[in-house]
């Protein structure tokens, strides 16, 4: 049966443009595995930021692979055949690193699946000196590793452009002097600003389980590890190396614009991690458009705050003046302007998303989102004005402090948005459809809203559906949302610590069956999901210098204590 895993594999890659197969010999290896489906993983620009940056070291050779589709995955897990990459097809177990892109903590358990797969032990303490070295990187683990801790030899945390480097070449060093896998591990904790080694640091618990301390088991380590972030995003680009037809962005060629906001939107993890904002000039985007352009594809403007670019007019005007057609990943309503909007039309772009957050202006003031009904009205119009007759509203229920008042204060601007939009669209082409997406907040890491705890599932499940019923009868709007349940899962993974970990086996020993796991597992998951935490106590992921004092990040939340 291998031979059709083999020849699917083949056939995927000859489909691709832009990958890089080196010869195996002399070079150092590496797989670079996304936990999730090569669909999903092929659309991530970090993912494929990363498979460029070690390609483009000489001694260096990335490979990939992905969670094998579900119906091969019964061919792996039978155990006669170990995963392998997708360039060579070579069994991952050859590789010298496994390194895991980790950007949504929902993907946990896939890093398991993938590992058991390739017949490596799970436990990084369980691997000898042949096994490769498992390292992970990426939004979620910088965010927080501590629940992927006993699973991973080491992490590399913040920006890749800026630490990956450094790794490679002491993981260069340490082969050439013929070092042993502790001996490279100790130096990359002791070098790398950025590297965390988990197995060399202890956490302490108080008998109520919170953490006591974490300390190094060596008094020549740091006790807190700092996250990297590049300074000048001009002095590169960030853009699509490898291009194939089964992503899911089809024809659209991928481009970071902007990198970090100053925003402050006490939800946005990626605001408060990737902070100062920066902006890439249109002379370092250029050949990034080029390229696009020359390929016949829309180039799609990624970043954390795309709408804050200075010069994000200029940038589509340029991609237009050389025929090319421009897509934006998202957009701030109050960013939205007429030549902008003009631009998109012309571009063919038919769906814009906005994102209110909120139904009303306190809790629109609580999340510091600064839009008002107001800002939401005009950027409505505008849409409406241009011809662009597909909207996307994102809302999110569960938020800190939400009443019932709230809820119904979501129905009442959806029905307020349809009755403006269905006014300025008279006597123009039908309006089409206002989509309403429900998303249920989950607290993160390193965010002023990291002291509060999830919502009750069950609550949120019954306020979703009293939108989606109040809703229900309005012609032209449609009301999606995402299982409550997955969230509770996802806020464990994302404020767990070490303990989280057993769980995360168990569910990965039980296929999947998170509810047998909660019982099998001595260790209380509502500790960490429903628990209002405290400012005076030690979170997990305490230790990561995320660039934000904890005390500006404690101010932030007792603001939202007066709301
Ligand atoms: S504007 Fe967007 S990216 Fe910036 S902090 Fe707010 S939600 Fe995050």
């Amino acid at each position: 049966m291998s031979w059709k895993l083999k020849k699917k594999y083949h056939d995927l890659v000859a489909q691709e443009e832009g990958h890089q197969k080196k010869i195996w010999g002399e070079l150092l290896t590496v797989c670079l595995a996304y936990p999730n489906y090569y669909r999903t993983g092929m659309s991530n620009l970090g993912f494929q930021t990363i498979y460029a940056l070690i390609n483009r070291e000489p001694s260096f050779l990335c490979e990939r692979i992905f969670l094998p589709d579900p119906k091969d995955e019964v061919e792996f897990t039978k155990g006669s055949i170990p995963l392998f990459s997708l360039e060579s097809q070579k069994a991952l177990a050859e590789f010298d690193i496994i390194a895991f892109s980790i950007p949504f903590e929902n993907d946990y358990p896939n890093i398991l699946k993938i590992l058991s797969m390739a017949g490596i032990p799970l436990a990084a303490c369980e691997r000898s000196e042949t096994e490769p070295l498992i390292i992970g990187g990426g939004v979620s683990v910088t965010l927080n590793p501590e629940p992927l801790a006993d699973f991973f030899d080491l992490f590399l945390l913040g920006e890749g452009e800026e630490i990956l480097p450094e790794f490679l070449a002491l993981f260069e060093d340490c082969r050439r002097l013929r070092e042993n896998r502790s001996g490279l591990l100790y130096k990359s904790q002791k070098e790398i600003e950025g590297a965390y080694v988990p197995k060399y640091y202890k956490i302490h618990y108080h008998d109520n389980h919170l953490i006591a301390k974490m300390e190094p088991l060596q008094s020549s380590l740091p006790d807190t590890i700092k996250q990297r972030h590049v300074k000048d995003i001009n002095a590169f680009t960030t853009d699509q190396c490898i291009i194939t037809p089964h992503g899911e962005f089809g024809e659209v060629f991928l481009t970071e614009v902007s990198r970090g906001c100053q925003r402050g939107c006490r939800f946005c993890a990626a605001g408060f991690l990737y902070r100062p904002a920066r902006f890439r000039s249109l002379q370092t985007l250029q050949p990034s458009f080029i390229r696009g352009i020359n390929r016949q594809m829309k180039i799609g403007l990624l970043g954390t705050a795309v709408s804050d670019h200075p010069e994000l007019l200029s940038l589509c005007r340029h991609i237009m003046n050389q025929h090319g057609k421009v897509a934006i990943g998202s957009s701030r309503l109050d960013r939205l302007t007429g030549p902008l909007v003009s631009l998109l039309k012309e571009s063919s772009v038919e769906t814009v998303s906005l994102a209110p957050e909120a139904g009303n202006q306190r809790l629109r003031d609580l999340i510091h989102k600064g839009i008002t009904d107001e800002d939401i009205f005009h950027a409505v119009e505008l849409l409406i004005e241009h011809g662009i007759f597909n909207i996307r509203l994102y809302f999110m229920v569960g938020l800190p402090t939400e009443k019932g008042e709230d809820i119904e204060a979501i129905i009442h601007v959806v029905r307020k948005i349809k009755h403006r939009t269905v006014k300025s669209s008279a006597g123009k082409r039908t309006f089409k459809r206002i989509t309403v997406s429900i998303n249920q907040f989950i607290p993160k890491p390193a965010t002023p809203f990291q002291w509060y705890p999830l919502e009750d599932i069950n609550a949120v499940r019954k306020r979703i559906h009293t939108i989606e019923r109040s809703l229900r009868k309005e012609t032209l709007v449609n009301v999606i949302y995402d299982l409550p349940k997955w969230n509770y899962i996802q806020a464990l993974l994302s404020l767990g610590d070490r303990k989280v970990g057993k769980i995360l086996l168990a569910a990965h020993q039980n296929n999947g069956n998170w509810p047998k796991a909660f019982k099998e597992v001595n260790v209380n998951p509502d500790f960490y999901v429903y628990r209002h935490k405290s400012t005076d106590e030690i979170l997990p992921w305490d230790f990561i210098d995320h660039g934000v004092s904890k005390q500006d990040t404690i101010d932030e939340y007792n603001k939202t204590l007066q709301n």
